[in-house]
């Protein structure tokens, strides 16, 4: 008898015991923003393209060579809306092959990319993890979100800034210049004094 309730008092209490076990896949646990998953491009939104320049630098970086990127000339920079004078045209990332090193984002000196919180790409095929520069922004735009992320420079004027911020100095000049300096009273009465003059 004894025995039976001490045995059903474990079981209720492992019955009440808070949950420490998730059913993973169907329930994910959140990650810290901390975490580093797979690296994904980052979006400037203020001048609506992707902050990545093409420079390769990341690519001479890699350990286990599983980048590759392109770059071309930037439109928006001819238009003047722009300080990026080239702009990334294709880029390929082998998540297969990525260790998860971070050197990428190391050594990027434009805040382009990012260790995003993504981890769960297993696929079936071998090359199903080859992903391109549509998905790596969409990666960096969903990270970007998630963890709230700023850039930690702001961006060069572009062409079109530089020349308004020209012109209105130069209209803030102009405006200085025209004022005329109203007369000091002191010197008028010097100079009735010097002369001798009856101010009155
Ligand atoms: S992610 Fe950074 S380092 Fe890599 S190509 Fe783009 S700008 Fe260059
Ligand atoms: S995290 Fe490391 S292995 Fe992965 S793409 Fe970047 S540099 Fe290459």
């Amino acid at each position: 008898m004894l025995s039976g309730l001490r045995g059903l008092g474990v079981t209720l209490r492992g019955a009440l015991r808070p949950k420490v076990t998730f059913e993973y896949p169907k329930e994910h646990l959140p990650v810290d923003n901390r975490f580093m998953g797979f690296p994904a491009l980052t979006w400037d939104v203020a001048r609506d393209e992707p902050y990545c320049t093409g420079c390769m630098v990341c690519v001479r970086y890699c350990p286990t060579q599983c980048m590759s990127a392109k770059m071309q000339d930037n439109e928006k920079f001819s238009e003047g809306v722009s300080h990026r004078k080239k702009i990334i045209e294709s880029f390929e990332i082998n998540l297969g092959r990525c260790i998860l090193c971070g050197i990428c984002v190391d050594v990027c000196n434009f805040d382009a990319i990012e260790m995003s919180l993504e981890h769960e790409r297993s696929e079936r095929l071998r090359n199903a993890n080859r992903v391109d520069l549509p998905t790596l922004l969409d990666m960096g735009r969903v990270y970007q979100v998630e963890v709230g992320w700023k850039q930690s420079k702001p961006n060069a004027a572009s062409p079109n800034e530089r020349a308004a911020a020209k012109a209105a100095g130069e209209e803030a000049k102009a405006f200085e210049e025209s004022v005329v300096e109203p007369s000091d009273p002191d010197d008028s009465v010097n100079t009735a004094e010097e002369t001798g003059e009856d101010a009155a």
